[in-house]
């Protein structure tokens, strides 16, 4: 069983900022006609940047973002100014994300805390102006570093989902018809080894932009014992969490015992889901009328919440979340206090390193601080004699 079956899926195309050239100035005023060099530094190209965020569950926020571009530094300019700085990019992604890069397939890194940020592209670095290189063998270099180049690069983000609710019901107990009814979105699930017992995951929107990921686990009543070893397998595996929606539909004869042999079955395939917080929903309430419903309310089972819901006209639906959305919540704070281990960070991409920065003795052809007249003015010649000490 592949370790993680629900998989959200973006790709998107990521550059980062390049950074700003250096200036080669030459300071000028009335009564000083040949002034030092004094061009500043470019500006750094803008970051792109991972951030994690507990708060998010999905990366369906992103899924129409193709491109994501930093902005670039700015050049450098007389007077020793510096460029500005690219303004970086921040992609708040739902912790689990695991990114890797479109064309190769390479890991590039993993978001797996909140507030957690991860430099998935590092703008290029400024180029230095030209007073850098003044030198007692050149006093007026005419020449300033370029900025670094953006680095482009496609990425698939990949968000490890976990089902926040699983649905438990005999068949036809409505459970593909809520799911259905809730749904926002059905995000791709990933490749599973019985495609005819396939979970079905769907994205509900919840109040203020929140939302929760549902899961039809077929299998672990309804199924042969295979399907059910399966499906059980597969929320002990997915989910440590997961709250159970127990599904008995109104009309069955007696609501309470058919909830108990659902939890029976349950407990006796893995005792640990007994400890899963439950939600209990009498489904198809559409063919109640209030008495019966009033009835009915009086031989549910205590100790578990209960709502009578209808996906047909979406009687209760309202309820069902926020009872739903409690208990997630209760749930994933419950998990917070627990350590998990994480796989550790590729150590080139969480690191910025200042690797190296090759001087390159071009001069910068799109730096306009000097006109060819002033060139000839000051008149030295552009040659090796030119080049800082060590860059002989
Ligand atoms: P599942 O086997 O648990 O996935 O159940 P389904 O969602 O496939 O539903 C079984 C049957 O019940 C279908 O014929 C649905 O049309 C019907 N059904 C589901 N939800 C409702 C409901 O809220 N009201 C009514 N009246 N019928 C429903
Ligand atoms: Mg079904």
């Amino acid at each position: 069983m592949p370790e993680s079956n629900f998989i959200d899926y973006v790709k998107i195309l990521c550059r980062s900022g390049k950074g700003g050239a250096g200036s080669r100035h030459f300071y000028r005023a009335k009564y000083v006609p040949k002034g030092g060099p004094d061009g500043g530094d470019g500006g750094r190209g803008g970051h792109i940047i991972l951030r994690g965020d507990r708060n998010m569950w999905t990366l369906l926020p992103l899924r129409f973002r193709r491109h994501v571009f930093a902005g670039n530094g700015e050049s450098g300019s007389g007077g020793r100014s510096f460029g500005k700085d690219g303004e970086d990019v921040v992609i708040t992604v739902p912790c689990g994300t695991v990114v890797f890069d479109a064309d190769t397939g390479e890991y590039l890194c993993e978001v797996t805390d909140d507030g957690q940020e991860v430099n998935l592209l590092r703008g290029g670095r400024g180029g230095l102006g030209n007073w850098h290189f003044k030198s007692a063998t050149n006093r007026t270099p005419r020449y300033a570093q370029p900025g670094e180049p953006a680095i482009e690069k496609s990425v698939i983000l990949e968000l490890k989902l976990l089902a926040d609710v699983g649905l438990v019901g005999f068949p036809n107990a409505g459970k593909s018809t809520l799911l259905s009814a809730l749904s926002e979105a059905r995000p791709k699930i990933a490749d599973y080894p019985f495609t005819t017992m396939e979970p079905q995951l769907g994205i509900v929107g919840y109040r203020g932009g929140r939302s929760f990921v549902m899961a039809d686990i077929p299998g672990i009543i309804e199924g042969a014992s295979e399907g059910r070893g399966l499906g059980l397998r597969f929320l002990r595996h997915i989910e440590r969490n997961a709250v159970l929606l127990f599904m008995v539909p109104a009309d069955a004869d007696d609501i309470a015992a058919q909830y108990q042999v659902l939890v029976n079955e349950l407990e006796q395939f893995n005792p640990q889901l007994a400890d899963k917080p439950r939600v209990l929903a009498v489904s198809k309430s559409d063919m109640l009328d209030e008495e019966l419903t009033e009835e009915i309310a009086k031989t549910l089972p205590e100790g578990i919440p209960s709502v009578f819901i209808s996906a047909v006209t979406g009687q209760g639906l309202t309820e069902l979340k926020d009872i739903l959305w409690s208990a997630i919540i209760d749930d994933r704070n419950r998990i917070e206090t627990v350590p998990i281990t994480h796989r550790p960070l590729d150590v080139r991409h969480r690191v910025q390193e200042e690797d190296e920065f090759i001087f390159e003795p071009t001069p910068v052809a799109d730096d306009d601080f000097i006109e060819d007249e002033d060139w000839d003015e000051i008149g030295w010649e552009y040659g090796d004699d030119d080049l800082p000490e060590d860059d002989k």
